[in-house]
């Protein structure tokens, strides 16, 4: 999946809210692998960057996992100022 599919994948989730608009409370990277990201959908792969983001309790979900190209592109589409019109 390219980057710009990506994107597509992560907005729509943003406005469906599948995925928070809220700040991380800590991040943290990692190389394991073998889960979905929640971000596009693919599967992370063990050559992969990956991260392990956690929230603030009350924010759901609590916890997403995300390649590093898509943690970047869901805190860009984050503080994306067109999101508070789209309902
Ligand atoms: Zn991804």
């Amino acid at each position: 999946m390219n980057n710009l599919a990506a994107m597509l994948v992560i907005r729509e989730r943003l406005r469906e809210h599948l995925l928070p608009q809220h700040a991380p409370r800590r991040r943290q990277g990692e190389y394991s692998g073998g889960c979905l990201c929640d971000g596009c959908g693919e599967r992370i792969t063990s050559a992969q960057a990956s991260y392990n983001v956690d929230f603030e309790p009350g924010v759901t979900p609590q916890s997403l996992r995300l390649h590093r190209e898509c943690l970047e592109i869901w805190l860009y589409e984050c503080q994306s100022p067109r999101f508070p019109q789209l309902t």
